[in-house]
């Protein structure tokens, strides 16, 4: 990469990322370019965020319209792309729900939490139950939800008020639950921790667990949210209702953006006062959400979702065959987990050198989240430098 840009980085810029020494300029659907000219073909575009690719031409018209109108007021006034994009979530869940938005994954989980105790506070409650393996954001509030002690070290002392079960046993949750819990919170399926998907029975359990005890039910759909899973949202492949969902990620197409959508009679205790957020369903953002609705059902894009994910998990399952150090493929939609028996940093490595872009997650898991709009034949090309790469890795270490 240019040498001046990373010499500015060095200087400048606070180094709490490990970063690659690439620096892109460019990107078009899955494909992406640094400052070299190099493309790469992107199967995890924006983190999670690039649900449509890079620039995808939609949002981009979108973005420039609405920014040349007008770009920011605050929610002291009613602007028409938040009224619509809050119909527009609202009306593809399950059950009734109004929106409320802020900006990123870990405001939305923040909103979450004080919604679970803003609700719970009459009747004395006030703990959340969350996940081992979780992962819900960096604020404190979605730091300490989040159950991972990695996340904690040194940023203690942590909120007070959450408790922790492993993912996947309804008995544990069951044990923590006392007279002060308010809420359990949870991801449908576990991105950062694994691309964990839940066991059979598992939300279901979890749902008549709140209805028993009167706690909320909050899915954190940060990750799996808008389509990645091949349904608007991941819950819906159980069936199962929460009380809250939060969204970001790929909520507007990447540009940022958090909310959550709530049942009214929850969502009635975010009262004027109790909460909010300057930049919040600002016209800019929201007009970026519109057309990533609108771009996901003109395009049939939850069906390619599935079709894609069918596909990465043919491809996988059969390496699997070949390969004794794939220990577990899962996936749902465009969301896609390898687990290996060995460290997944020299994979990535491998692939990066090949021009393609994945990321590894808990050491030992490839995590594939790519675009909705993802070719047959970029998909064909992934798999085949993904494939290359993990033969030809040296697992005698
Ligand atoms: C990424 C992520 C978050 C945090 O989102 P930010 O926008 O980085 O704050 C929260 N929950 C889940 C499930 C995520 O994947």
């Amino acid at each position: 990469m240019n040498p001046a840009t990373l010499e500015r980085y060095k200087k400048y810029v606070i180094p709490n990322y490990t970063r690659y020494p690439v620096c892109l300029v460019r990107g078009e659907g899955s494909r992406i370019w640094d400052d070299q000219g190099r493309s790469y073909l992107d199967l995890f575009p924006g983190w999670g965020c690039g649900l449509l690719g890079h620039c995808p031409p939609r949002i981009v018209e979108a973005v420039q319209k609405q920014v040349a109108t007008l770009i920011h007021v605050p929610n002291t006034w009613h602007t028409e792309p938040q009224a619509l994009l809050a119909e527009a979530l609202c009306t593809r869940a399950a059950f009734s729900a109004q929106a409320f938005f802020c900006n990123s994954g870990t405001e939305a989980n923040e909103a979450a939490i004080k919604l679970a105790r803003l609700n719970g506070k009459p009747h004395g409650r006030y703990k959340v139950v969350t996940m081992y393996n979780s992962f819900h954001g960096r604020t404190f509030g979605s730091l300490t939800a989040t159950a991972q002690p990695k996340y904690h070290a040194g940023c203690e002392p942590l909120l007070p008020g959450f408790v922790y079960a492993p993912f996947g046993d309804v008995e544990a949750v069951r044990n923590v639950i006392d007279g002060e819990t308010a809420a359990i919170m949870l991801e449908p399926i576990q991105g950062e921790g694994g691309i964990n998907l839940p066991p059979v029975g598992y939300l279901e359990a979890l749902r008549a667990l709140c209805n028993e005890h009167k706690l909320l039910l909050i899915f954190d759909e940060v990750q799996t949210g808008m389509g990645r899973t091949g349904t608007w949202y991941a819950h819906d492949h159980w069936g199962v209702t929460p009380d809250v969902v939060t969204l970001a990620k790929a909520l507007a197409g990447g540009v940022a953006m958090g909310g959550l959508i709530a049942r009214p009679e929850v969502a009635e205790k975010l009262r004027p006062g109790t909460h909010a957020a300057t930049f919040g369903g600002n016209p800019v953002s929201c007009a970026a959400a519109l057309a990533t609705i609108q771009t996901i059902d003109e395009e049939g894009l939850l069906a390619r979702s599935l079709a894609i994910g069918d596909q990465f998990k043919a491809r996988f399952e059969a390496l699997k065959a070949r390969c004794s150090w794939i220990k577990d493929v899962r996936v749902r939609g465009c969301m896609i987990g390898v687990e290996l028996t060995v460290d997944g940093a020299t994979v990535v490595k491998g692939c990066l050198e090949r021009g393609l872009l994945i990321n590894c997650t808990h050491q030992t898991v490839l995590r594939l989240l790519p675009a909705m709009n993802l070719t047959d034949a970029e998909l064909e090309e992934g798999c085949g430098i993904l494939e290359e790469v993990l033969l030809a890795l040296d697992v005698r270490v």
